[in-house]
């Protein structure tokens, strides 16, 4: 017994390739993607980071290329980060602003009045100690690193950043630098927190681009252990507390589950951040041959579908061309 043939067919829905579009749920569009951008001090500088396919170091003379290029793919975002010209113990070079961000975001503020500039606010790649917070009796310490982001923060508010996303990890910097732009006369800088970022070996290779490995330690007392959805989901929903007005969950791939959780907590749009871990596992395993092309897009698109209004990816140009000739 039982019935002879299924009455419903969700297959029906599959077959025909009009109606697979007509209920399509996701797509990824060129001005969902934000592209990263290292800068470095000098003039004349195009270097390949070498564990990262396609992922370069510019001075600010030469990020012109790159920006072009992504604002021509209908890429309009773009998260600045700076290896500076010099390192101390307090990150002095983070807040001054003859350094590479504030040089790039002042120039492209004036040249690319359509492109929305956000950037990255922490003291690692600034620290002679490679930390993100200033170092008391051997450890970092929280309140006094509030201060120093918090004028980092200012000082990429004052070259023309839209956003600045502090990605340190510290107890109440939102507050803290909500604060200091609102009684400055920022009040129209926005906030990007990294509210949910994990101490991962994914970073690996950001951190060869970024010379920010740290001296001593690791990252464990600030940043999330993987491990933990509820605490990564408190943190989260902290930063919206203080303030935040986009919510970064870090890395994006690993982490859908907490992506999607905060999406039904939060009324605040989130970024996923596909970083450069996820990145090199991509390109090394297509570029051996062991997967399609096919793959880097469907990565992005999974991380949409998770919840990402915004998704942060080397990629963000490559994605763009493809998204425009095959759709998204
Ligand atoms: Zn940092």
């Amino acid at each position: 017994m039982g019935a002879p043939f299924p009455l419903s067919r969700p297959r029906r829905n599959r077959i025909n390739p009009v109606i697979r579009e007509m209920l399509r749920e996701t797509d990824v569009r060129p001005c969902n993607l934000v592209l990263p951008l290292f800068l470095v001090p000098g003039n004349g500088v195009s270097e390949p980071v070498k564990s990262m396919e396609g992922v370069f170091r510019w001075s600010c003379d030469m990020v012109q290329r790159p920006v072009e290029e992504a604002l021509e793919s209908g890429v309009r975002s773009f998260l600045l980060f700076g290896i500076p010209s010099y390192k101390d113990d307090t990150g002095s070079s983070a807040d001054d602003p003859s350094e590479p961000v504030q040089r790039a975001l002042e120039d492209m503020r004036s040249r690319y009045p359509e492109a929305y500039l956000v950037s990255d606010v922490c003291l690692c790649e600034y620290t002679s100690h490679g930390h993100c917070g200033v170092i008391r009796d051997g450890v970092i310490h929280n309140d006094g690193t509030l201060e120093r982001l918090a004028s980092v923060a200012l000082s990429h508010a004052r070259a023309g950043a839209h956003a600045v996303a502090p990605s340190d990890m510290m107890d109440g910097r939102i507050i803290a630098v909500r604060k200091a732009l609102e009684s400055h006369g920022f009040p129209d800088v926005a906030i990007w927190s990294y509210a949910a970022k994990f101490a991962s070996a994914f970073y690996g290779p950001f951190r060869e681009a970024a010379q920010s490995a740290p001296s001593f330690g690791d990252r464990k007392s600030h940043q999330l252990p993987h491990f933990n959805r509820l605490e990564a989901l408190r943190d989260a929903l902290m930063d919206e507390d203080e303030g935040a007005d986009l919510l970064i969950v870090k890395p994006a791939g690993t982490s859908l589950d907490v992506i999607r959780d905060l999406k039904d907590r939060t009324m605040l749009p989130i970024g996923g951040y596909v970083v450069s871990g996820e990145h090199c596992m991509l390109k090394d395993a297509i570029g051996a041959g062991h997967m399609d092309k096919s793959a880097y897009l469907e990565y992005h698109q999974c991380v949409r579908r998770a919840g990402c209004s915004v998704i942060i990816t080397y990629g963000a140009t490559e994605l763009a061309r493809e998204i425009s000739v095959q759709g998204g």
